[in-house]
């Protein structure tokens, strides 16, 4: 069978009676076990993935199937899903078995999606290349030698190679844009709140977003108007109405798009990211889009104000993690004291382990003033700043990433490297507004580069109708 492109395709396919979504089913799992060396799934689903697509075949054959029929979803390694285990890539969650499933999977059963099987990622989410993993690295699969991105590098592979139509992944702060961008596929981070975030594993709850993978904004935007919305279980989940994403607003008009001065000039950007970004601001000029460089000097407290918060926030969040309530348990304990210490000290990789002590650092009475309240504060400038932008301007575009996929061992002993590749997927991060990601041609060696696209909060329809129009730009 050829390969999906997306899920229209599937959809015709079903009507036409060209395939079963049990054909589609065996589809992805041929394509799965081909291509497992590039270890984007730690576990397929393959039996309950069979017997749903029975389900689901049976569904459509009385007409009344859900509108997601068809579609084979991965679903990243920190979201739960009832009597599978989850386990956030982590040794600390070695055995355990999820008791309840995330209301975004939820959703999409409900609507009748078939999910295929859990997907790969950095530990807890922290990492930029998925090189930190109890699993194991994932691989690009344009080039083998090099990072998928992270810290949803399986979920990102998982649709580059066709392994399944759609997938979810977690945004923290870039984690769906930046491996979207180093695969060249699509990758959305919606707002904080849009979706449900009961049954995510936390990592900085005041940042963590459910993002979604596709190959094609219309997918993209059908999966979001599927599970966004207010969920009783997520007191944070917002109580704005869900618009039908996926009819595609048209877009007809001329808008005003913001450049942020210091990304372009910023000496991290690799050249040729640079150049696409610059022809992409010319060819809206030229269909008479008004595009204007501003100034945001606040681009060098990006980074500090993320990983000083957000390590913060995973201290917490990590710390019901101590070997007597979940999954790893350290056999060489011997009081209760050793107990937590070993299990702790043992399940927790080195990266883990570093942004807990940094966490508690910044959160420890002496130092919480000069940090953490600090940082608290630079977040809200930043907010300001950033709506300020957006109400003379529709969009801020920029690119995701300073450089394109990296080779393995790149950053290896030098974290501050690593963190410097979020760079510019963080302020939508700290502000709180969708972004997402979408291809913009490829560097010399054939790498993927990606543009980022920011809007203000809730203006989901709006970013996927621009977002379809520049992809057709270019
Ligand atoms: N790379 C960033 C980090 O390590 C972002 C991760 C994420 O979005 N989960 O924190």
């Amino acid at each position: 069978m050829e390969k999906f492109n997306s899920f229209d395709e599937i959809k015709n396919a079903l009507e036409k009676k060209a395939c079963t979504c049990q054909t589609i089913v065996n589809h992805y799992l041929t394509n799965i076990q081909s291509k497992a060396h590039l270890n984007a799934f730690v576990e397929v689903y393959e039996h309950a993935a069979r017997e749903q697509a029975l389900k689901v075949d049976d569904k459509i054959a009385q007409g009344i199937a859900g509108k997601l029929a068809g579609m084979v979803v991965g679903i990243k390694d920190v979201l739960n899903f009832a009597g599978h285990p989850a386990t956030a890539g982590s040794k600390i969650l070695e055995g355990y078995i999820s008791q309840h499933t995330a209301t975004a999977v939820q959703r999409l059963l409900e609507e009748d999606a078939i999910i295929i099987g859990r997907l790969n990622c950095d530990e807890f989410g922290m990492g930029s290349s998925n090189e930190n993993s109890v699993y194991g690295k994932v691989h690009n699969a344009l080039d083998f030698n090099k990072v998928p991105g992270g810290s949803s590098g399986g979920s990102a592979v998982a649709v580059q190679a066709n392994l399944c139509t759609v997938s979810l992944g977690s945004d923290t702060g870039g984690s769906v844009r930046q491996p979207a961008a180093f695969t060249g596929v699509i990758g959305m981070k919606p707002t904080y709140s849009r979706i449900s975030r009961w049954g995510l594993i936390a990592y900085a709850s005041s940042f963590d977003t459910i993002g979604i993978f596709s190959r094609t904004i219309q997918d993209n935007a059908l999966v979001m108007e599927v599970i966004a919305g207010y969920d009783e279980w997520d007191s944070t989940s917002s109580k704005k109405s869900v618009l039908s994403y996926s009819q595609l607003l048209p877009f007809n008009r001329k808008v005003k798009v913001a450049i942020l001065r210091e990304t372009l000039d910023s000496p991290a950007l690799q050249s040729e990211i640079k150049k696409n970004t610059e022809s992409v601001l010319a060819k809206l000029k030229k269909e008479g889009h008004q595009v204007e460089a501003v100034s945001f000097p606040l681009l060098k407290y990006l980074l500090p104000t993320y990983y000083i918060l957000s390590t913060a926030e995973a201290s917490t969040n990590l710390s019901r993690f101590d070997g007597v309530k979940y999954g790893y348990r350290s056999p060489k304990s011997t009081d209760l004291e050793s107990l937590y210490t070993k299990s702790r000290s043992e399940g927790f990789s080195e990266e883990v382990k570093r942004r807990i002590m940094l966490g508690t650092f910044v959160l420890s009475s002496n130092y919480y003033d000069a940090y953490f309240s600090k940082a608290q504060k630079v977040r809200r400038v930043i907010k300001e700043f950033t709506e300020q932008i957006l109400t003379t301007f529709d969009y801020i575009l920029l690119p995701t990433t300073p450089t394109t996929a990296f080779a393995f061992g790149e950053h290896g002993s030098d974290p501050l490297a690593m963190y410097l590749e979020d760079l510019f997927t963080v302020q939508a991060s700290v502000t709180g507004m969708p972004a997402i990601s979408i291809p913009n041609g490829k560097d010399e060696a054939g790498m993927p580069i990606g543009l980022q696209v920011i809007t203000n909060s809730f203006k989901e329809a709006d970013l996927y109708a621009f977002s379809d129009y520049l992809l057709k730009l270019n």
